[in-house]
């Protein structure tokens, strides 16, 4: 790395990824400062959030070369660091409190030979001055956030959040050079269209293009819209069994109905992981939501819904030979907006893989789905939002 042409980026060659080479960590009185020496300066922003308290570091692309130990050891409130790529453009390194504390200045400076040198200065605050903070951070859009309007008084349309999995550094699975998150992202643009041209839906898609949206952050935008009903979409696929075909239908629950479910469950919800994200974060969530009693109701509809689509999919597409399911898929989580997970079909199948690239198998797929989705509100009564929103009026 010593080596590059650092002074000189050019404007047209892919200029180099500043380098962490060193990190250090001290405690002085009631300040923590960390110190990363990078191979050229870059500019950071910093914001802290709650449960776990942490305080997260948004830089640039960096190449972390750094001793894997070093965030190990904590000094003074900071009990450890972590590091890693979040977006293809994006680096963080997130700081993990063990007292409630607040960046109090970050300074980018040159050193000697053109390196750079990044200090972030921590210092203690209360827990309420913490709290706020972690609110304010929270609410400004530090992920590409969806924005989700609220819903219109008078507009009686259901609500129906799409989400394509995966996306942006994240691609899912990758078979000769189609990825899942191509496929899963056309088909969810033809079901919104296929929607939103009956005119009784309102869709909300949690990406409408190729970006990274966190697990938790598609969970999110299906609650803040008081959705009627969450889909995601997903095309799997397996190593050893080119021969395994068809669509699979999940629905939430802690325990698998199988091995190889829970063993998809598992992988699905590395996304976070595979952009750097730290995800453990979300297990937090997920422990507390859990507990919700409101989730009951919301399964019985995310189960009945399971249903009618198995029967209006197999009527035109292939079915997987089990095919509704239940694993403990982080994005099936809302405790109160019906929820399931669409494995189109498996990317690992050569058939599969063909059929998921074609327009007219797509189309047909899509139109499918929507027949459940229209069956679904025609002969289920909507559970009551959670939370004793309005919809307590419901009447039940
Ligand atoms: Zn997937």
């Amino acid at each position: 790395m010593a080596g590059m042409a650092l002074a000189n980026p050019s404007a047209s060659g892919a200029r180099p990824l500043p380098v962490a080479s060193e990190a250090r960590i001290e405690a002085q009185g009631e300040t923590v400062r960390l110190t990363l020496t990078l191979s050229q300066p870059v500019t950071a922003n910093a914001f802290v959030m709650a449960g776990p308290d942490r305080a997260i570091i948004d830089l640039p692309s960096v190449n972390f070369q750094l001793d894997p130990k070093v965030g190990q050891k904590g000094a003074g409130f900071v009990s450890g660091f972590r590091y890693g790529l979040f977006m293809a453009d994006r680096a963080r390194v997130i700081i993990s409190l063990s007292q409630p504390a607040t960046v109090s200045d970050i300074a980018t400076r040159t050193v000697r030979g053109g390196f750079g040198e990044l200090v972030i200065e921590l210092k203690r605050v209360s827990r309420s001055d913490f709290a706020a903070e972690a609110r304010s951070a929270a609410a400004s859009a530090r992920l590409p956030q969806v924005e989700v309007a609220p819903r219109a008084a008078g507009d009686s349309r259901k609500i129906v959040v799409i989400d394509p999995g995966h996306g942006g550094i994240d691609p899912g699975a990758v078979v000769a050079s189609i990825a899942e998150k191509s496929v899963v992202l056309a088909f969810g643009q033809k079901l919104r269209d296929l929607l939103e041209a009956s005119g009784r839906y309102r869709v909300i898609m949690t990406r409408d293009d190729d970006s990274f949206v966190p697990l938790g952050e598609r969970v999110r935008i299906a609650r803040a819209a008081e959705a009627n009903l969450f889909i995601s979409i997903h095309a799997d696929s397996l190593a050893r069994a080119q021969d395994v075909r068809g669509a699979t239908i999940y629905t939430g629950s802690e325990r698998a109905t199988d091995a190889e479910s829970a063993r998809l469950a598992a992988k699905e919800n590395q996304a976070d992981a595979v952009a750097g994200l730290d995800d453990s974060e979300d297990l937090h969530d997920v422990a507390g939501i859990l507990m919700d009693l409101a989730k009951r109701e919301t399964r019985r509809f995310s189960s009945i819904f399971a249903r009618n689509l198995v029967e209006n999919l197999g009527a035109s597409v292939r079915m997987h030979k089990v095919p509704v399911r239940s694993a403990g898929f982080r994005v099936l989580t809302a405790p109160d907006v019906p929820s399931v997970l669409i494995e189109l079909g498996y990317m690992s199948s050569p058939k599969d893989a063909e059929l998921l690239n074609s327009e007219a198998w797509r189309a047909k797929a899509a139109a499918a789905v929507n027949a459940a989705i229209d069956q679904h509100f025609e002969t289920t009564r909507a559970p009551a939002q959670a939370g004793g929103k309005s919809a307590a009026s419901d009447g039940r």
